[in-house]
């Protein structure tokens, strides 16, 4: 078993995909969806994006996001943000917000208590240098 399995295994339920906003994108974010949607930079902000002032997000549908189609259309282009989902460095200051999180993504493991869940959490985060 994983690290990550022990605590959060994704049911691709949809659920971090739906909403009228999504995450906005920084510029390495809209630099890597481009080029995994392999077409160019204009046509993307036209087609998926939504500016709203210097905020860059991506488009609604039907209450969900631009790429979301049973699952993620955008897999290896998607946000910084998307690929860090649920397992978010503000859980480790604040139990209330692992209890919000957990409440919204079924991939949360619920038999992992708040401590063990902040131990394997930091443990990822010193793996991949993540600073909270
Ligand atoms: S809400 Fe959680 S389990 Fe559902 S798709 Fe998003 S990350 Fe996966
Ligand atoms: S980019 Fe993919 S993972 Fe992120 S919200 Fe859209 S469909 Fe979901």
């Amino acid at each position: 078993m994983t690290l990550v399995s022990q605590i959060f295994s994704c049911k691709r339920c949809g659920y971090c995909c739906h909403g009228e906003t999504t995450v906005s994108l920084d510029e390495k974010d809209r630099e890597r969806m481009v080029k995994a949607l392999n077409i160019p930079e204009e046509i993307v902000k036209e087609t998926f994006w939504r500016q709203t002032g210097k905020i860059t997000q991506m488009k609604t549908v039907d209450g969900h996001c631009v790429f979301y189609e049973e699952g993620c259309n955008v897999h290896n282009g998607r946000p910084w943000r998307c690929a860090q989902w649920p397992l978010h460095p503000s859980i480790l200051s604040d139990e209330n917000n692992f209890h919000t999180i957990s409440e919204s993504c079924p991939g949360i493991k619920k038999d992992v208590s708040y401590e063990v869940f902040c131990q394997i959490l930091r443990k990822l985060m010193d793996e991949a240098d993540i600073k909270c």
